[in-house]
């Protein structure tokens, strides 16, 4: 039985079975009333170092939702940081509500408060909704943030370094599937190009790969095509183009019923977090169809990788690069794993990062 059989079980349950069967050790809601705020934090480990994770803000359906949410988060938060072999545990936190209805100084720095709160167990950076400028009001509350601007000692955007970890992901999983890692003259189709997918393409382009991008935004889309010379594609057909390698760098659960047999690539690397829209289900199709796929929270670490450098600085970018290219080795060795041990790709970087976990337990 895996964690996504057990939890699919736990879906309508309380949330103390919840967390007992995810492993959190700690959840925390938050409301204060004159500013609107109502949070949830949770601390999935602090085994390997305090829970580092980002603060998403969404107009969540339900309590339930968000709740689902940032549990699920802050456990793929502990993965991340175990398998790139930092020093930090896995958190999360939501905030529900509307962000251009209720954000503002106020409710920020309240926000801020209940993180110091919690006297460093759980650290806070950006995720969806979040500026940087919201993690300076955090800032002036507490210390245990991240994600800064580097005019105020940060280390700012985090995405080129992320972008920079999928492409070494990308090229150790040519490694395995070709016998080399050279990108020139692969066909690679990138799905958004927002911050991530704009500075992988530049790295793809400059490598020789014929790439193909699409996103949503027509205007982003014309940019990047006019300064890198990758050929356009609308986001309907991103799919059924004839790729060797499709880069989801866009939103989470594009690797489905609908899409994996639309795929013609034979490799999947991208920077979107929880592309598998079922983790058991939909990486054995991708077996099946004969596709290497490999782990989105394993190759996308570099952003993480980034503001742990900016925590425990002084931050240096150099650093933060050839920690991130250290994914290229992970990648090999959770590939060869996946094919030694006749199991999911994702299943063996889930393996590894529980390894070290366990290893490191203090009870
Ligand atoms: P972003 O918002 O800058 O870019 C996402 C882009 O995807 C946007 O341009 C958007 O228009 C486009 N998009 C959305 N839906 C689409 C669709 N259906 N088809 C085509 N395009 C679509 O975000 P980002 O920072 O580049 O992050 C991209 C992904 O990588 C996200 O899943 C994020 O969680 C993940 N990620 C980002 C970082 C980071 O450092 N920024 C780190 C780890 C993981």
């Amino acid at each position: 039985m895996t964690v996504v059989d057990d939890l699919a079980k736990t879906e309508s349950k309380s949330i103390f079975s919840q967390t007992a069967v995810m492993g959190h050790e700690q959840v925390v809601f938050c409301q204060d009333k004159a500013t609107g705020l109502k949070a949830i934090i949770a601390i999935h480990s602090t085994v390997l170092g305090p829970a580092l994770g980002g603060t998403r803000m969404w107009n969540y359906n339900s309590e339930e939702e968000a709740i689902t949410d940032v549990l699920r988060l802050s456990r793929g938060m502990t993965y991340k940081a175990s398998i790139s072999g930092l020093n930090l545990g896995g958190g999360k936190a939501v905030i529900l509500g509307d962000p251009a209805e209720l954000k503002n100084e106020a409710f920020m720095r309240r926000f801020g408060r209940f993180v110091d709160s919690l006297g460093g167990r759980y650290i806070t950076a950006e995720d969806v909704n979040m500026k940087t400028r919201d993690m300076e009001y955090v800032n002036m509350e507490t210390n245990y943030v991240t994600g800064i601007p580097e005019s105020m000692g940060g280390s700012g955007d985090p995405s080129p370094v992320t972008a920079y970890g999928v492409y070494m992901g990308m090229k150790a999983t040519a490694k395995h599937v070709y016998g080399s890692d050279s990108l020139a003259n692969k066909s690679i189709a990138v799905q958004g190009v927002g911050q991530v997918g704009m500075y992988l393409v530049e790295r793809l382009i400059k490598e020789g790969a014929k790439v193909f991008i699409t996103d949503i935004a027509e205007d982003k889309l014309a940019k990047v095509a006019k300064s890198t010379g990758a050929e356009v594609v609308a986001p309907d057909k991103i799919y059924d183009v004839d790729v060797d390698i499709y880069a989801p760098c866009a939103l989470g659960a594009t690797l489905n019923d609908e899409t994996i047999p639309r795929l013609k690539a034979s490799i999947v690397v991208g920077g979107a977090n929880n592309q598998l829209k079922d983790e058991a289900k939909h990486s054995y199709m991708l077996i099946d169809r004969s596709i290497t796929y490999a782990p989105d929270f394993l190759v996308n670490a570099g952003g993480l990788i980034n503001v742990a450098a900016e925590y425990y600085g002084p931050y240096n970018r150099e650093r933060a690069h050839s920690d991130a290219e250290k994914i290229y080795d992970i990648t090999l060795q959770i590939l060869r794993m996946a094919v030694d041990e006749s199991m999911t790709s994702h299943d063996a970087a889930i393996k590894i990062a529980e390894k070290r976990i366990l290893e490191n337990r203090k009870d």
